[in-house]
């Protein structure tokens, strides 16, 4: 498994494979970052929750490079054109359906990426979780305004840690 995920302290884009350790410093700001790894990311290789931001949902969607995509659609269009312009009407056709194919079965050839709702990092190449499903806009909300709640909790409990720290 490989987890594509931003630095929760300097925001760099990292990549880890390594997951035998709870914790492990940023190259970057060399600060810890912890692992959350539950025992199905570890011995299955199956993400059930992140093992960043502890997110509890996670969704799955296509690997798929959307310029990519579009660059072979506008491939396809551009030489349809040009065949149409020439009066090849039914090449014109057949190119542009072939091109529509290729983009599809790219598509379906295309691995999935798992992502976390919350701090969007993606899982590439893990074991299929049935419990995983696509993408739902209701899911993203609910953790985005909990991101949102945690912030302002962190902002606003110092007060909290010295009350610890006194006792
Ligand atoms: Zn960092
Ligand atoms: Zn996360």
């Amino acid at each position: 498994m490989i987890i594509s995920f931003r630095c929760p302290h300097c925001q760099t884009e990292l990549q880890f494979d390594d997951l035998s350790a709870d914790q492990s410093p940023c190259p970057v700001c060399h600060q810890s970052i912890f692992l959350h790894v539950t025992t199905a990311l570890r011995q299955h290789n199956m993400a059930d929750q992140c093992a960043i931001c502890q997110c509890p949902q996670v969704y799955v969607q296509k690997d798929f490079n959307r310029s990519l995509g579009l660059i072979i659609f506008a491939g396809g269009a551009i030489v349809s054109v040009v065949l149409y312009a020439f009066n090849l009407i039914w090449q014109a056709f057949a190119v542009l359906l072939g091109f529509a194919a290729l983009d599809a079965l790219l598509f379906k050839l295309l691995p999935e990426v798992t992502i976390c709702y919350r701090c969007h990092a993606q899982y590439r190449r893990v074991s299929y979780n049935p419990d995983n499903k696509a993408f739902e806009l209701a899911l993203a909300e609910k953790y985005d305004s909990l991101d949102r709640h945690d912030k302002y909790q962190a902002q606003t409990s110092p007060d909290r840690l010295n009350e610890r720290t006194s006792d």
